[in-house]
């Protein structure tokens, strides 16, 4: 029996860039050897996509629709691609043809190898200008610093995984917040990386602002690393070093009573701001403690087709 590739796009207003898509994916498809279908995820586009992906649907049995009742989250969209698809390989990509579907043809070749996990690295961001590509390199260096497990910069919403690994995805990793190229890249398996060149977007505009990627970015360093938390520790035995300074000083230089006005405002000023950074570091764990305790679903499909 021929094995099934299922290809998850998510899709968010993206109107501009699906009939493009799919005239460029469709025969990269057809060329090879494994069965496929089209699995897009409409994470509650307000633009006319859906209709488009049932245009599509009507007349490609391939092409498969879960549509949200509303906005969730490019990962939210992935995270149910995964869980409906039912492929033997698994492979996850954007709607603007920034991942380009030539490599589709190396990935299987990868599968065949038996290879569970593919990274794909982008080699150069031509659309995200210098402060995105900055900022990313950033967020890489910080986390890999403060997390036990580590991750590979560069890497994208672009990667293919075995239906085992899908799985795994699928069963024991339901957070709420979460960082879903993180886990393929710690579930081990069979890795391998393929290298590509990410392009300019075909049409529309990217949907992820900076404040989006930074809430993100804050999100991913509470999933993966408990240090922040153990900063007040630091924090503690560094003001008492301090203190300890001030008391000597204080003790040696108590003649003239009004002195040391500075020092009063300064060092309260600094042991403030330590101790707000600190709350607002417990905050965030609370946060996240408190979304996973509600439990809340991580996405809701108002309706299917062809699945
Ligand atoms: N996307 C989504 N939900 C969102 C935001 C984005 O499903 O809330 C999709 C979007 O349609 C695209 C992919 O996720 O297929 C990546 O988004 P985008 O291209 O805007 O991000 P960038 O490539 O600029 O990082
Ligand atoms: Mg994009």
């Amino acid at each position: 029996m021929k094995k099934l590739l299922s290809v998850i796009v998510s899709v968010y207003n993206e109107e501009a860039a699906l009939k493009t898509f799919y005239q460029e994916t469709i025969p990269v498809l057809k060329t090879i050897s494994w069965d496929y279908q089209l699995v897009f995820v409409n994470d509650g586009s307000r633009d006319k996509s859906l209709e488009i992906l049932k245009g599509l649907a009507e007349t490609d049995e391939h092409v498969k629709i879960i549509s949200f009742s509303r906005n969730f989250g490019h990962e939210a969209a992935m995270i149910a691609g995964i869980d409906y698809s039912h492929g033997d390989g698994i492979i996850c990509m954007d709607a603007d043809l920034q991942h380009p579907p030539e490599y589709i043809p190396e990935i299987i070749k990868n599968f065949e190898a038996g290879i569970e996990v593919i990274n794909m690295v982008r080699t150069k961001n031509e659309s995200a200008g210098w402060f995105k590509n900055l900022a990313s390199t950033a967020f890489y260096k910080v986390i890999n610093m403060l997390s036990d497990v580590k991750f590979e910069s560069n890497a994208s919403d672009f990667f293919a995984i075995s239906g085992r690994v899908a799985e795994v995805l699928r069963k024991d990793y339901r957070e709420k917040v979460r960082f879903l190229r993180g886990y393929v890249q710690n579930v081990g398996f069979k890795k391998s990386t393929i290298e590509y060149e990410a392009h300019a977007r075909v049409a529309g505009e990217s949907k992820y602002s900076i404040r989006k990627l930074f809430q993100f970015s804050v999100n991913t360093i509470v999933c993966f690393s408990n240090l922040p938390l153990k900063l007040g520790v630091f924090a503690g035995m560094f003001a008492a070093a301090l203190g300890m300074l001030v008391l000597i000083y204080t003790l040696f230089t108590r003649n003239g009573a009004p002195s040391g006005y500075a020092t009063i405002v300064i060092l309260n000023c600094f042991m403030f701001a330590i101790l707000f950074l600190l709350v607002g570091i417990i905050g965030e764990y609370i946060a996240i403690l408190f979304a996973e305790l509600k439990d809340r679903p991580i996405y809701i499909v108002e309706e299917t087709k062809n699945l």
